[in-house]
């Protein structure tokens, strides 16, 4: 069995970080990741931290608006929760899920 909880999601260059924009996500949407398996990357610019939305979270996050693009997520996204620091600046990039994941799902 794996672990469901095991990513090899790693930070990306600090530099390339430093310089990521929203537009750099270009057409890609919800739906673009759900289909490649892609887990959707969040590092923030201001302190280490690093979440990883999984096709799963990223498909319930969206609540079934699949064509929104990634790129207009960001301005929405901060370092929230405990961990957090708070900045609203993140950097976003896609990461191949590390476990089983179908898109559309099977019974649709
Ligand atoms: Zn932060």
């Amino acid at each position: 069995m794996s672990d469901p909880l095991r990513s090899t999601i790693k930070r990306p260059p600090e530099k390339w970080i430093a310089s990521a924009y929203a537009n750099q996500a270009g057409a890609d949407t919800v739906r673009t990741y759900l289909q490649n398996g892609w887990s959707l990357g969040i590092a923030c610019k201001k302190c280490p931290r690093l979440v990883e939305w999984t096709p799963p979270e990223l498909a319930e996050r969206s609540s079934g608006r699949l064509d929104v693009r990634i790129a207009d997520l960001i301005p929405r996204l901060s370092c929230s929760g405990p961990e957090g620091c708070g900045s609203r600046e993140v950097a976003v990039f896609p990461h191949l899920y590390d476990h089983p994941w179908t898109w559309p799902p099977e019974a649709l």
